[in-house]
């Protein structure tokens, strides 16, 4: 019996149309790019390629991809990498998936560091190391350092760090333990952070493919979510040089009780900045001059 003939365009119809009932938020996109990752080709070329028929083990190849996606596994996982501000980064079970919101953390940093002077930066709670990595792409003179508990997200970041040609000084550093403040006093320019934000009371909000597939660690804090602003707001003034500043990722409503932290610790000039969707979600804010 000779098997049915499919193309590239009627796989990705029938595998777009299953995902779509099967809990996928963007399931053409999600099919497209497990195919051209089974194809090893860019998106692009599906497009130009449609009418191409798959071989036996490219369809046996695509079926298990797509058997994993309707389980609920985000495609970066299955990929083991994600495109942030514009790089691939490798990601695995131990690191959070970058998220586009973040990029906007990453411009405040930008536009603040002009590209012409050594600052020192410093990224707490660096994952994948995207917002380290992306920083240091953009301002080679900048030195910045990288703290993460997760030896496991530690051994991803450098990995990214050496695919994209850079140097980060990452340390496994428990930033919700006060004794990893008192390594150095005015010694950076800037500090940014996207922390685990979620409050454990939040679990039954998340996505199946978040609480299932992402690590624990990297998601969820105690004090209703906010532990590493308190952290931060406490401890992080003395690392920063005079006229230095935080940058801060935040959870959609965590805004108000945020700079009600910071402003009780006396840092200044403290604004939300708000992210596509309208959420604030970036929160800026200086020293206290003493
Ligand atoms: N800083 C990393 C990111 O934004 C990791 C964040 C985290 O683990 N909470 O992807």
């Amino acid at each position: 019996m000779t098997e049915q003939v499919w193309t590239i365009k009627d796989v990705i119809q029938w595998s777009g149309n299953f995902l779509k009932t099967n809990g996928s938020e963007s399931p053409r996109l999600d099919a497209e790019l497990l195919l051209a990752h089974v194809l090893d080709c860019r998106r692009l070329d599906l497009y130009l390629d449609h009418h191409k028929p798959l071989l036996a083990n490219e369809k046996k190849a695509y079926r298990e991809l797509i058997k994993r996606r309707a389980a609920g596994e985000p495609v970066a996982y299955i990929l083991g990498s994600k495109d942030f501000f514009g790089f691939s980064f490798q990601v695995s079970s131990e690191t959070l998936i970058p998220r586009p919101d973040t990029e906007l953390l990453v411009e405040k940093v930008l536009e603040h560091c002009s590209g012409d002077s050594a600052l020192m930066g410093l990224d707490i709670g660096t994952g994948t190391g995207c917002i380290a990595i992306s920083i240091k792409k953009h301002r080679p003179l900048a030195e910045v350092w990288a703290w993460d508990k997760s030896l496991g997200a530690l051994a991803i970041a450098r990995s990214n760090a050496a695919r994209h040609g850079i140097e980060v000084r990452f340390e496994e550093v428990d930033a919700l333990d006060p004794c990893s403040w008192q390594v150095a006093e005015d010694k950076f320019d800037f500090i940014v952070s996207n922390p685990p934000y979620i409050a454990p009371s939040e679990r039954a909000e998340l996505a199946v493919s978040v609480i299932k597939y992402e690590p624990e660690m990297a998601l969820f804090a105690p004090e209703n979510g906010l532990a590493f602003y308190q952290m931060m707001a406490r401890h992080a003034a003395s690392l920063l040089k005079q006229g230095g500043k935080i940058f801060l990722e935040i959870g959609y409503r965590q805004a108000h009780d945020v700079c009600s932290i910071l402003d009780a610790h006396g840092w200044n000039d403290i604004s939300a900045y708000c992210d596509l969707a309208g959420h604030q979600r970036v929160i800026v804010a200086s020293r206290c001059s003493q």
